[in-house]
């Protein structure tokens, strides 16, 4: 094809796209002085109708017919509405502006998320924390640090074939709206992680955050925005419902602007978004145990059990929950929890901390009563438990433990809190069967502490977590004192692992017969 047949099919192509994904003067030329550009004094519209798919609406219209007939202002907005409807069609404008504009825009794009969570990571997590009323404010802050960790742009890259029969690739491309749900836990922190995963695969997005942690979220999806738009003239990469509800998930499940969901959550949203319809790469829940067998490192073990544990007050999905321990070693790894900064209940203690953090409804016949866990608790510093529990705690307690049952709440309940329980085992078997039965299948996180490979690898093939940490801390399965990638988005239930911007493309191949095979 010649240079000129070249730029005049990319010129036709841009006005085509341009005209389809409703572009406005904004977007065409964007404002580069460095300040965000006011609203528009007359701020466009574009009707919900608007592309999706775009060459479907060009030739017969059909999608106008089925979208809401409602205009939606799309300009000034930055990225918070107010419901999903508004949300998904600004996200949908947004993924036309993107496509045109290509993957220089995705790595600004990836560039600026980082950049912004960086920049503001002591405000951001100061709000998040004010509004949560959750975990620490020095982890709020330290999990914004660790945005830059994310994979951006730079991890997908096409596979190829070459052969007799000319060439083939297969190109990581992407979906178009995504719509994501974010947890009350890690709310600012997973949804830059999302951003970061789905804009570099290509996509933008629609977030339904918790009601709980909604606010502090829009306020960081309005600074992304603006300065999105700003740097490249693209308006409404992530879009948010201002006020979510069980209702605007609904609607964003219903939207059919809507490709993919992406739901980071407990089992109830699991379920929900798994019944939807929708295609949904889950994030589900955890109750990661621990098994301490006596060939390892007490003082390793026992510092790695509270570094992971008491990280923003055990709200990590895959911060250890249950501790299993070996007979023989049980006392001393206690020993080793109590020197260095956890804080040990005796029984009478563990008995009142019990009654307060667990509600116990009379089960269905049978009469036993089924534990589920208080909220007022989940998150809150060791010195709200110690308080329950009837004690002072000395300053800088990081969490506080206790010898318990195999089936106590705290062991089978994913309990949230600075809190750990620790069981006595007899045997590795007898671990090994006790953290897969505190695992609940969810195939999420489990650690071991151990130099036998052969115990190691028992537990691997048990458990089939997707994450699987020996001899460190939890973290160190995202990438935080181990090898590997950081997201705050593990798939669990639905198999993808912990998520990337490959997990949001869909995988097209181009074939090339028997020519572009140059050897
Ligand atoms: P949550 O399940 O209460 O809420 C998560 C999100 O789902 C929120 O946006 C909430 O509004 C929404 N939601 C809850 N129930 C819903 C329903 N029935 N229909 C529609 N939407 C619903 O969880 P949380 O307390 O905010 O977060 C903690 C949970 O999330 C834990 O179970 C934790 O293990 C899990 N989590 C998992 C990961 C992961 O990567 N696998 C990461 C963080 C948190």
């Amino acid at each position: 094809m010649s240079a000129v047949n070249e730029s005049l099919i990319r010129d036709v192509v841009s006005e085509v796209l341009g005209r389809l994904g409703g572009t406005s003067t904004a977007t065409s030329t964007p404002a580069r002085n460095g300040s965000a550009p006011a609203p528009a004094a007359a701020p466009a519209v574009v009707s919900a109708a608007a592309p999706a798919p775009a060459a479907s609406n060009a030739h017969c219209g059909c999608s106008a017919k089925k979208a809401s007939s409602v205009d939606v202002p799309l300009r000034g907005k930055y990225g918070v509405f107010a419901t999903a409807e508004e949300a998904c069609v600004a996200a949908q404008e947004a993924f036309q502006q993107l496509r045109q504009k290509g993957v220089a825009a995705r790595r600004k794009i990836e560039e600026i998320v980082k950049s912004l969570a960086e920049k503001n990571a002591e405000s951001w997590g100061k709000l998040e924390f004010d509004e949560t009323k959750i975990g620490r404010l020095d982890h709020k802050i330290a999990k914004l640090h660790l945005i830059k960790l994310v994979p951006g742009v730079d991890w997908l890259r096409p596979d190829a074939r070459s052969g007799d029969h000319g060439i083939t690739l297969e190109e990581y491309t992407p979906f178009g709206v995504v719509g994501a749900i974010t947890p009350s836990t890690h709310s600012i922190p997973t949804m830059s992680g999302n951003i970061v995963n789905i804009a570099s695969a290509g996509n933008s997005m629609v977030f339904n955050a918790h009601p709980s942690a909604a606010r502090c979220a829009a306020t960081a999806i309005r600074a992304y925005n603006e300065a999105i738009y700003r740097e490249t003239g693209i308006e409404n990469i992530a879009t948010i419902i201002e006020q979510p509800t069980l209702d605007s998930f609904n609607a964003l499940c219903k939207n059919e602007l809507v490709r993919l969901l992406l739901v980071t959550g407990g089992p109830a949203v699991v379920k929900a978004a798994m019944q939807s319809g929708k295609r949904a790469i889950c994030a589900g829940p955890g109750n990661p145990p621990v098994f301490v067998d006596d060939t390892c490192c007490l003082t390793r073990a026992a510092k790695a059990i509270i570094t992971g544990g008491a990280f923003d007050n055990n709200l990590l999905c895959i911060g250890e929950k249950e501790v299993f321990a070996l007979d023989q070693i049980a006392d001393k790894l206690m020993e080793r929890l109590a020197e260095n900064g956890a804080v040990r209940l005796n029984a009478a203690e563990l008995e009142r901390l019990t009654k307060a953090a667990f509600t116990f409804k009379e089960g269905q016949g049978g009469g036993c009563s089924q534990a589920s866990v208080n909220r007022d608790f989940i998150g809150k510093d060791p010195s709200v438990l110690a308080q329950a529990a009837g004690i002072n705690l000395p300053p800088n307690t990081q969490i506080l433990f206790a010898e318990t049952a195999a089936d106590h709440p705290f062991v089978y309940e994913e309990q949230m809190m600075p809190f750990l329980p620790i069981v006595r085992v007899k045997s590795v078997d007898e671990g090994i069967e006790q953290s897969l039965i505190a695992e609940h299948n969810y195939k999420h996180t489990a650690i071991i502490h151990s130099h036998d490979v052969e115990t190691i690898t028992a537990m691997a093939r048990a458990l089939d977590t997707t994450l699987f940490v020996k001899n460190g801390a939890s973290p160190a399965g995202l990438g935080l004192g181990g090898e590997g990638y950081l997201s705050f988005s593990i798939a669990t239930p639905t198999g993808e692992g912990i998520t990337n911007p490959r997990t949001f493309t869909r995988v097209r191949r181009c074939v090339m017969v028997d020519n572009l095979r140059i050897y």
